[in-house]
């Protein structure tokens, strides 16, 4: 809830459990309560009791459980606690085969939240061996350890059953972007005998997939040097033949103008390229253009697939962005699947706009 829907007291301590109440004093929920903060209040529990550190570890369950059950063998890396999505609010944490990266929405949850307590459970009842708090770039805090200190920056897992190496210290986010994984798996089984060009690919995640369900040459796109560096160690660690991939160093806009070479299949997963509604609208121009540009480099009758991770960016504004991009393209496109954000990133019912991830596969005409 936003702080104008709410009457608070005049606290002005760190983030704390708070009581909410209607305006006939009837109790409501419990919430942590961020004075000061934009969103004040975020909803923990509708029951009478407060929650304590038993309720809490319940949850933690609750959410290890489905995981537990869902990920065999093949998959050792997937998001464990997934903020609101699991009612741990603004609880982050994601498992890099025996590595737990945890990190929070914003200052007032690492004020909430009790680290030692959830990083204990982690180390107790999962295979994880270390819990590593990573701070965000705006959070001003240092990094955290419990269990064991890893030596290396980085971590080995498999998702389905294709290798990674995860910079989880260093990396974008906590290392790597787990919630693409249905949509690159998808991705593999539409690249048997195909060329595939991976535009803003970071460590590869769609190019090794791509590789390993048989495409025979794969491109992959992106400004940052150590992520295109990485892509082809993960080549070389899936025992892919070299010359089949290619890393390209390069800003995806200067790019797409300049490319004439057409692919079987173009992979577009741009960063978000809106962080508010102000500028919501100047950013679907934007993923428009490129869209546009794109498509430009699709072989007659094959792929495009299109994905945004911008939350202010509706699933019928992506639609809708694509309808422009194809009609400034002069094409007709049949869309074969529409997908958003794999099962370890739930979300609320209540709380739709947390479904942020979207991604269309079209064929064009
Ligand atoms: N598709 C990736 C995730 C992409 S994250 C996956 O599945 O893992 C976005 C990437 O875009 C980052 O690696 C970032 O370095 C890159 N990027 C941002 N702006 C860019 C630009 N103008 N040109 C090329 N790459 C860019």
């Amino acid at each position: 809830m936003y702080k104008e829907a709410i009457e608070a007291p005049s606290y002005r301590g760190e983030a704390c459990l708070c009581q909410v109440l209607d305006r006939k004093g009837q109790a409501l929920a419990w919430a942590i309560y961020s004075p000061g903060g934009t969103l004040a209040l975020r909803i923990i529990s509708t029951e009478k009791k407060p929650p304590n550190s038993v309720f809490f570890t319940q949850r933690f369950q609750r959410a290890w459980q489905l995981r537990e059950t869902f990920f065999d063998k093949s998959t050792n890396a997937y998001r464990i606690f997934n903020g609101e999505g699991d009612f741990l609010p603004g609880l982050v944490c994601d498992r890099y085969a025996n590595v737990a990266v945890l990190q929070f929405d914003g200052k007032a949850c690492f004020e909430f939240w009790d680290s030692n307590l959830v990083a204990e459970w982690l180390l107790e009842n999962t295979p994880v061996t270390t819990v590593y708090f990573k701070p965000r770039f705006s959070d001003d805090l240092e990094p955290q350890w419990w269990g064991q200190k890893q030596e290396t920056p980085s971590v080995e897992i498999v998702e389905n059953a294709v290798k990674f190496s995860v910079d989880y210290q260093t990396g974008q986010k906590t290392g790597f972007f787990l919630d693409q994984r249905d949509n690159r798996e998808y991705v593999a089984s539409l690249a048997k005998g195909k060329s595939l060009l991976n535009l803003f690919s970071y460590t590869g995640g769609f190019s090794l997939y791509a590789g390993v369900g048989g495409a025979t040459s794969v491109t992959s796109v992106d400004i940052a040097p150590e992520a295109i560096k990485k892509s082809e160690e993960q080549w070389a660690l899936n025992e892919l033949g070299a010359d089949s991939h290619e890393g390209i160093c390069q800003d995806v806009f200067e790019f797409v103008k300049g490319s004439t070479q057409k692919f079987d299949i173009v992979v577009v997963d741009p960063p978000s390229m809106t962080h508010s509604e102000k500028t919501k609208h100047r950013a679907m121009q934007s993923y428009k253009d490129l869209f546009t540009q794109a498509a430009s480099l699709v072989k007659p009758g094959q792929h495009l697939v299109l994905s945004s991770c911008s939350s202010h960016i509706s699933f019928n504004d992506f639609l809708e962005i694509i309808d422009e991009a194809m009609s400034a393209s002069r094409k007709m496109a049949q869309i074969h699947r529409i997908s958003g954000q794999g099962m370890d990133h739930p979300i609320p019912h209540f709380c739709r706009e947390l479904r942020y991830l979207k991604f269309v596969h079209l064929r064009l005409q």
